[in-house]
């Protein structure tokens, strides 16, 4: 999914806005790579659909490029897709919150079992295991070891009797031991057929659980909305656990679950290991989706420090040459924020043509121009023009800051060639005279 959405952003590459042309495109990128995800196709017109009407007449942040702010569009859509927030698991008022684990043959319940237990244990909750899968001997010691092995109490009664016996017997044995969580394995089939569907009815009614988690394959695609969406109706549902998302699924099912099915994915599996459960969250997930974390965070940051009005002021300043001590700092301070993300440069007016090296070279010389800047009074701040002036001055800011004198004059002679740059790069061609120190 990746790799077919990065087609979308570089044929945005040198447009300056985005338009409802130029994005056609793009949106055919984005519409294929999803298809290529194992989407389905009402979810994929739905997702354009909204994806395009926000990104024609979006408006333009100050040094974020076109494609990045599509990148921005399209992850937050896909957050939306996915649900927006993470869904918590729900604990009923009084123990034990009772926790039912359906799904087909071999998706992962039983492992689910034991790394839901090892999960809950982590927040300090009793966990205990019922054995349901009457079906294989194998699957309850499969049951038992894992439970063995993550610390929890497994309630078995063998296969001779039936799973909604089980059931009642097992949710007893928990509350005898005041257990906090119970969490019921059932046996699953190959395909979903009515015995199945019968049994789970059965244990639902006995255990009256508070959740019912219906265990998918991440590697099933659009396939496993499907299945959602089936057994929610059948048996009723509140939510889904998707499983072997460490696999080479292609992602389709995590986008598809919420938005065909209603019911939300609570929990994601990532490996064999007990570790491997984890909440599923969809800002997460459209980033791993989108593989452009950098960008991401880069456009959001933007909207933050650089706001609009900040830059238009900013602009103002520079186009009168009134850019001064303050200025400086704040930009040089903008600048350090911004860390290593070069490409915020761009953004910067009148810092157009500075290198990564130059970047790294402002946030080392931040704390140094600090120290000389907070010594100057105000009004040496808003006129530099003071300081080119007076050698004095510059003596007691080097003292005062414990700098040089030596280095006070190149901070000075930085901002007016600042302010120079800033105007030729501004366009205007008259510029202003870099004033000799005097000494
Ligand atoms: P069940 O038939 O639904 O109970 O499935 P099992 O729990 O027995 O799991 C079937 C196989 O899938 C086992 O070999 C598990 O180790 C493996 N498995 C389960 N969850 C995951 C996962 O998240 N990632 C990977 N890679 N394998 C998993
Ligand atoms: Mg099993």
């Amino acid at each position: 999914l990746t790799g077919g959405l990065e087609a979308a952003w570089t044929k945005l590459k040198g447009e300056e806005v985005l338009t409802k042309e130029n994005i056609v495109e793009p949106m055919r990128d984005i519409r294929r790579a999803l298809l290529e995800a194992d989407v389905s196709l009402p979810v994929v017109r739905r997702f354009v659909q909204a994806v395009s009407d926000q990104a024609v007449g979006v408006g333009l942040i100050r040094g974020v490029k076109p494609d990045q702010q599509l990148v921005k569009i399209v992850h937050d859509e896909l957050v939306k897709l996915m649900g927006g927030e993470v869904s918590e698991l729900v604990f009923s008022k009084s123990a034990p919150t009772v926790i039912l684990l359906a799904g087909l043959q071999g998706v992962g319940k039983t492992t689910v079992c034991a790394k839901l237990a090892n999960y809950l244990k982590k927040q300090g909750k009793s966990c205990m295991l019922i054995a349901g899968d009457v079906y294989r001997p194998a699957a309850i010691d499969q049951l038992v070891i894992l439970g063995e092995q993550v610390g929890v109490p497994v309630y078995t009664a063998g296969t001779e009797v039936k799973p909604s016996e089980i059931a009642k017997q097992g949710l007893e044995e928990a509350k005898k031991k005041k257990m906090d969580v119970v969490i019921m394995d059932t046996a699953g089939r190959l395909q979903i057929d009515k015995g199945m569907m019968d049994e789970l009815k059965e244990v639902k009614k006995v255990l009256n659980p508070t959740e019912v988690l219906l265990v998918v394959d991440a590697m099933t695609g659009q396939e496993a909305a499907a299945l959602v969406t089936t057994f929610n109706v059948e048996i009723g549902i509140t939510g889904a656990i998707l499983t072997k998302l460490d696999g080479d699924s292609r992602g389709g099912a995590a986008l598809s679950v919420k938005e065909v099915s209603g019911k939300p994915i609570k929990l994601v599996g990532r490996g064999e290991r007990m570790e491997d459960l984890e909440p599923f969250y969809p800002d997460r997930m459209a980033g791993r989706i989108l593989g452009m974390g950098d960008v991401l965070s880069f456009v959001e940051k933007a909207q933050e420090v650089m706001r609009q009005e900040d830059a238009e002021e900013l602009q103002k300043k520079i186009m009168s040459a009134k850019f001064d001590f303050n200025d400086f700092l704040k930009q040089t301070r903008a600048v350090a924020r911004m860390g290593s993300m070069t490409r915020v440069i761009g953004m910067i007016p009148g810092m157009g043509k500075v290198t990564p090296a130059q970047v790294r070279e402002a946030e080392k010389n931040l704390k140094l121009m600090e120290s000389m800047i907070e010594a100057m009074t105000p009004e040496e701040r808003e006129k530099p023009e003071l300081l080119a002036e007076s050698p004095q001055r510059r003596k007691r800011i080097a003292q005062d800051s414990g700098k040089t004198e030596q280095q006070v004059s190149q901070l000075v002679a930085q901002l007016f060639q600042m302010r120079v740059r800033m105007k030729n790069l501004m366009g205007i061609m008259e510029g202003g005279s870099i004033p000799t120190l005097s000494n």
